[in-house]
């Protein structure tokens, strides 16, 4: 019997601190077996992205339709995508695998280039976020995602998604750093639930890929087959174990410890 996989749809990140790189190792560090189809190749370091080059919408397909005949996928996580017609493939393969989704809607880099213009993002939000099990977008990206400006609460951007048909948004706050309190705050938004709030100390630094790690983790834990309130706690929980011991691979953020 084959080893249930997580199937990683992400960017390829030189560095190795985000992308597909960061899932296939927090996925490893779960001890779970991953599956990458990677949507674009990028240009950057440590400090920023400096190009994106989407892949081919038909060869992503041909990847995908080879994989699924083969291989038992049991979960996807989605990273950046590449461009509009990228994520209608990504809508239909979700209709077709019918497995949780964790979709980690990647906007922005962290230092500061815009990696979604205005079709894609509104292409992820109409497409995807009705279609996937959790979001973990951070509290910038629920805000352009829900369109609301950005000095709005970011617990308004969360239930907007909600109301946008997303079941499950983990809004994170690490991003929130004029933020005063020297905690971040993450807050899970579910339907039919009230909010879960997490808080885990802030850190001195922010780092390069602890998006993607976290989401890549809560998918894997939903692959050993926890709910997915534990999965949120766990990987939460194991995230903040890797930024705390984080390492420099170059001259900017430094990048979670996964292993
Ligand atoms: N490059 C890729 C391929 C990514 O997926 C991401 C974020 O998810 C980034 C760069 C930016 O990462 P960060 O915002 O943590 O610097």
């Amino acid at each position: 019997m084959s080893r249930p996989a997580l199937l990683c749809l992400s960017g390829h990140d030189p560095t190795g601190g985000a992308g597909v790189q960061a899932d296939i190792e927090a996925a490893g560090a779960q001890g779970v077996a991953s599956l990458s189809v990677i949507t674009a190749l990028t240009v950057q370091d440590s400090r920023n992205v400096s190009a994106v080059h989407p892949v081919d919408v038909a060869l992503i397909e041909r990847q995908l339709q080879t994989l699924a005949n083969d291989a038992r996928i049991v979960a996807i996580k989605i990273g950046l995508l590449g461009d509009a017609a990228q994520v209608a493939l990504v809508a239909g393969w979700i209709d077709r695998l019918r497995v949780p989704v964790v979709l980690d809607p990647v906007l922005r880099a962290g230092g500061g280039t815009e990696l979604a213009g205005e079709a894609l993002q509104s292409a992820i939000a109409r497409e995807l976020l009705p279609r996937v099990t959790l979001a973990t977008p951070n509290a910038a990206e629920a805000r352009r995602l829900a369109g609301l400006p950005v000095d709005a609460a970011a617990d308004r951007a969360g239930v907007a998604l909600l109301t946008a048909g997303c079941p499950n948004v983990l809004v994170t706050g690490g991003d929130e750093t004029s933020d005063a309190t020297a905690s971040v705050i993450n807050t899970w938004h579910r339907l039919g639930g009230a909010p879960m709030v997490y808080a885990w100390p802030r850190l001195a630094e922010t780092f390069h890929g602890a998006g993607c790690t976290l989401a890549a983790a809560i998918a894997a834990r939903l692959v050993l087959g926890e709910p997915l309130e534990l999965a949120i706690h766990t990987a939460q929980k194991w995230t903040q174990e890797t930024l705390a011991r984080a390492f420099a691979i170059g001259r900017g953020r430094r990048i979670p410890g996964r292993h």
